[in-house]
C-alpha cells in the first residue's frame, strides 16, 4: 500500500492516537501511518519465557514478570530529587528495586499491580548481601485480559516519544498494521528478492514490529532478522541506486577546467592569506587545484579536525574559480556560521577586489531581492549562505565552484540541489565538501559515492592544548570563580546549556539560567544570551558584541556548536554535559583554544551518573583527538546517535545505520551499481520507479530513473 491512501493517512486515524499524541509524533517528523510504521523498535524482549526472581544474579540483565508489593519515594538530602524504592515479587521470591530520580513514580504503582521489569541486577552497595535492580525499565500490564501485544510473544520495545510510552506506541502500531493493504507493491525487483531470499515489503514491516515466535532474539536485537535486513537493504539499495544513476549521469558531464598555474592566480591566492598556511593546508590546496584544472567535475571531501583551518582552503579554491571568471558559493549549516564566514571572507577578499554576497533566509525582503539580482547578474562573485542558497529563486550567472561546510549537517540531496544550480548553464560545478566528523575512509567512500578525500592532519601553530576538567553541580561556585579570573585577565567565556531541540520549554531553562547568572552570579560582568529562536538580526547583534568583547560571557545553546570562531574566548563551561554526545562536546569545545591563550573547558555533570555517561565524559578529559573521540562515541553510544541522525536527519536514513549495517551496505551498493550500469535493465529500473510513491522518489532523488 505504499501508493494507496492508507499509508498516507494521518496518524490520528489510528486507534490510540489522539490530538495530543499526534502533536508529539509530529515533532518527531511522524505525520502519517507510513511514518509511524518506520518508527522501529530499538530492542525486543522475550516475553514467552520470563526469568524467575530466585535466579537473579548480580551484573546480568533480566526480564521479569512480577507484582508490586510496596513502593515509596524517599527525598534525598538536597530535596529536589527522590529515590523510589520498589519491592516486587513473583512465585519464586521478592526483589527490591531502586529508581534514581524516581519521584515521578510516587503514587503510580499500586500493590498487586502486575509489571514487567527489564534491567540489570546489581549488588546493593550499602548491604552487599542484597541484590537489587537499579533503574529497570518498567511496563505495567494492563487490567484484566492479557493483551497479545504485551506478553506471550517476542515483544517490540520502542523508545518513548515524550509521554507517549513504549506500550502505547506498540498498541498504536499494532492497530496501524491491521490496516495494511495485502496487495502492497514492492519496490525490490522480484528477481533480486528471490536471489537474496527476502520477504515481501509488507511481511517485512509486520515482522519487524511483531516478530514470529520462532525468530532468534539475538538476531532481532542485532537488527539481523530477515525482515529487518530486508528493510535495511531496501533503504540502502534505493540510496545507492541514486548514487549510481548520478554517477552514470556525471560521467557525461563537463566542468570548466580552471587555469591555476598562471602567475596572476598564484598572486591572488597569496594576497588573500591572512597567515602562513600550514604544510597540511598547502598539501590539500594542491590536491584541490589539481582537480580544478581538469574538465571533469571535482568531487572532494575535505576532512580536518575542529580548528584545523578548513575555511581558508575553501576560500582559496573559491578564488581560483573567481580568477577564472566564475562564481563560487559557500553553504553553511547555520546562519551564525554563514554570517561569520561572510564577515571573514569580506575582510580577506574584498580588499583584493572580490565581491562577496550574503544570502540567508532571515534577510529583509528588499535586501534579499537585491542580493538575488546581483547573484543572477554575476556581479556577486562569492555567495555565502545557508539553505537559502538552494531555494528555487536563486539563479547564478555562472557558478563554477561550490563548497559545503560541515557537510554532516546537510543531506546528500541538499548538496545535489546546490550542484544543480550550475547544471542549468551547461556544466557541472566543482564541489568541495568540508567536514570535521571523521568517518572511516572506506565507509565515507561508500556513503558519499565517489568523493575523493583530502585530510588536514595538523593544527595551525601556536595553539596551547585545551585543559578539560569535570565538575559537579555542587562545585559550581568554584567554577564561576575561575571564570571570573579569566575574564579579569581580559578573556571571554561561553556557558553552554543543553537546549537541543530549542523548544520553548527547553529554552525556559536556559533563559532562567541566564537571568540567574546575570543577576546573582556575575552582576558586574556583561552577559549575553544566544539561542536558535532569536531572529537573524538578533543573533548577528549578539555575535557581533561577543566578537567585540562587549559581551564577556555568552550564555548559549548548541547554536554555537559548529564553526563559531572567536579566538579571545578561552573558557567554556558546559552544564549538564552528560546530556550531550561526545562528538557534539568535541565540536563545542572546539570553540575555544583558537588563540594563543591557554583555554579551559569545564564539563559540569551530576555526581550520580551511569557508568556509560562517566566513561564518555572521561574520554573528553583524556583526549582532544577528534578521531579517537568519534571512535569512543561510536562504541559507547552506538552508530545511530553517533551520526546525530535524530538531531539533523543527517544522512537521511530512517532505518539503516551505515556503520552497523556495513555488510548490507556493500551488498546494496553492488546490486544497485550492477543494475544502473547494465543497459538491459531498463525494464527493471522502470518497475522500481512505478512502485515508488512520489515522496520516496523525492527522498531518494530518483524521479529521473525512466
Ligand atoms: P575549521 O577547520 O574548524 O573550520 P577554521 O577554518 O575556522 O577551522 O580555522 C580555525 C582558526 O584558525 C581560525 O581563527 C583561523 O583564522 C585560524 N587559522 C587557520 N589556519 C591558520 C594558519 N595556517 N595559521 C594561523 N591561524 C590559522
Ligand atoms: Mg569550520
Amino acid at each position: 500500500m505504499l501508493m494507496s491512501g492508507g499509508l498516507q493517512s494521518p496518524v490520528q486515524m489510528i486507534k490510540g492516537v489522539g490530538p495530543q499524541r499526534a502533536e508529539l509524533l509530529a515533532k518527531r517528523g511522524i505525520h502519517t501511518l507510513e511514518d509511524l510504521l518506520a518508527y522501529l523498535p530499538f530492542r525486543y524482549e522475550d516475553r514467552i519465557r520470563f526469568s524467575h526472581v530466585k535466579d537473579v544474579r548480580p551484573n546480568a540483565v533480566y526480564t521479569l514478570r512480577v507484582s508490586v508489593m510496596s513502593g515509596q519515594a524517599i527525598r534525598t538530602m538536597r530535596g529536589r530529587d527522590a529515590i523510589y524504592h520498589l519491592l516486587v515479587k513473583d512465585e519464586t521470591g521478592s526483589l527490591p528495586c531502586k529508581f534514581f530520580h524516581g519521584g515521578y513514580l510516587e503514587g503510580r504503582l499500586k500493590p498487586g499491580q502486575e509489571l514487567i521489569l527489564h534491567g540489570k541486577a546489581e549488588v546493593d552497595k550499602q548491604r552487599p548481601a542484597r541484590i537489587e535492580m537499579v533503574n529497570p525499565q518498567i511496563e505495567v500490564i494492563s487490567g484484566a485480559g492479557l493483551d497479545s501485544t504485551e506478553v506471550g510473544r517476542i515483544v517490540p520495545i520502542y523508545e518513548a516519544i515524550g509521554t507517549f510510552g513504549s506500550r502505547a506506541i506498540r498498541r498504536a502500531i499494532y492497530g496501524g498494521l491491521q490496516q495494511l493493504d495485502p496487495r502492497m507493491p514492492d519496490v525490490l525487483p522480484t528477481t533480486l528478492r528471490a536471489k537474496l531470499n527476502f520477504p515481501s515489503h509488507r511481511d517485512a514491516v509486520i515482522q519487524t514490529h511483531f516478530p514470529p515466535p520462532e525468530e532468534s532474539l539475538d538476531a532481532l536485537n542485532q537488527f539481523r532478522s530477515p525482515a529487518q535486513q530486508r528493510l535495511i537493504f531496501e533503504e540502502l539499495f534505493l540510496y545507492q541506486l541514486s548514487l549510481a544513476l548520478d554517477r552514470r549521469a556525471t560521467r557525461k558531464e563537463n566542468a570548466i577546467a580552471f587555469r591555476v598555474r598562471e602567475d596572476s592566480v598564484r598572486e591572488a591566492l597569496k594576497r588573500i592569506l591572512p597567515f602562513k598556511p600550514t604544510a597540511a593546508q598547502k598539501r590539500v590546496l594542491a590536491e584541490i587545484a589539481a582537480d580544478l584544472e581538469k574538465a571533469a567535475p571535482m568531487n572532494r571531501l575535505l576532512q580536518g579536525d575542529v580548528g584545523s583551518g578548513k575555511t581558508i582552503v575553501a576560500l582559496q579554491a573559491a578564488v581560483i574559480a573567481m580568477e577564472n571568471g566564475c562564481q563560487a558559493a559557500l553553504m553553511a549549516p547555520t546562519e551564525i556560521l554563514a554570517v561569520q564566514h561572510f564577515l571573514s571572507a569580506r575582510r580577506n577578499l574584498e580588499k583584493a577586489g572580490y565581491k562577496v554576497e550574503l544570502l540567508i533566509s532571515g534577510m529583509k525582503s528588499t535586501e534579499k531581492t537585491a542580493a538575488l539580482a546581483r547573484i543572477a547578474s554575476g556581479e556577486a562573485q562569492l555567495v555565502i549562505g545557508t539553505h537559502a542558497l538552494i531555494e528555487d529563486n536563486v539563479v547564478f550567472a555562472k557558478l563554477g565552484f561550490v563548497a559545503i561546510d560541515e557537510q554532516h549537517r546537510f543531506g546528500v540531496l541538499q548538496r545535489k540541489r546546490l550542484m544543480d544550480k550550475a547544471a542549468s548553464h551547461g556544466h557541472a560545478p566543482h564541489v568541495l565538501v568540508l567536514t570535521a566528523t571523521p568517518i572511516p575512509r572506506t565507509l565515507s567512500l561508500t556513503l558519499y559515492g565517489d568523493l575523493d578525500v583530502s585530510v588536514i592532519d595538523e593544527l595551525p601553530p601556536g595553539r596551547t592544548p585545551i585543559v578539560t576538567s569535570l565538575a559537579t553541580e555542587q562545585s559550581l561556585p568554584g567554577v564561576w570563580e575561575s571564570l571570573r579570573r579569566e575574564i579579569a585577565a581580559g578573556h571571554q567565556a561561553y556557558v553552554v546549556y543543553p537546549v537541543i531541540e530549542e523548544s520553548k520549554l527547553e529554552l525556559k531553562a536556559a533563559m532562567d539560567e541566564f537571568e540567574r547568572l546575570s543577576k546573582q552570579v556575575f552582576p558586574k560582568l556583561k552577559l549575553g544570551l544566544l539561542h536558535g529562536r532569536l531572529s537573524s538580526e538578533e543573533k548577528e547583534i549578539v555575535m557581533l558584541k561577543f566578537r567585540l568583547n562587549e559581551i564577556q560571557i555568552l550564555v548559549t545553546t548548541t547554536v554555537v556548536e559548529v564553526g563559531v570562531d572567536v579566538p579571545n574566548a578561552t573558557v567554556m563551561v558546559i552544564e549538564h554535559a552528560e546530556r550531550f554526545g561526545l562528538s557534539q562536546l568535541h565540536q563545542l569545545r572546539g570553540r575555544i583554544g583558537r588563540g594563543a591563550g591557554k583555554s579551559h573547558c569545564i564539563l559540569v555533570a551530576p555526581g550520580h551518573m551511569s557508568e556509560n555517561a562517566k566513561a564518555r565524559l572521561e574520554t573528553m578529559v583524556r583526549t582532544a583527538n577528534g578521531f579517537e573521540i568519534a571512535e569512543t562515541d561510536l562504541l559507547l553510544r552506538g552508530p545511530g546517535e553517533f551520526f546525530g541522525t535524530r538531531q539533523s536527519g543527517d544522512l537521511g536514513f530512517h532505518i539503516a545505520n551505515p556503520l552497523r549495517d556495513r555488510e548490507i551496505l556493500d551488498m546494496a551498493r553492488r546490486e544497485a551499481f550492477a543494475l544502473a550500469e547494465n543497459p538491459s535493465s531498463a525494464g527493471e529500473l522502470n518497475q522500481i520507479l512505478r512502485a515508488l510513491p512520489p515522496h520516496w522518489q523525492r527522498r531518494y532523488h530518483l524521479a529521473r530513473i525512466g
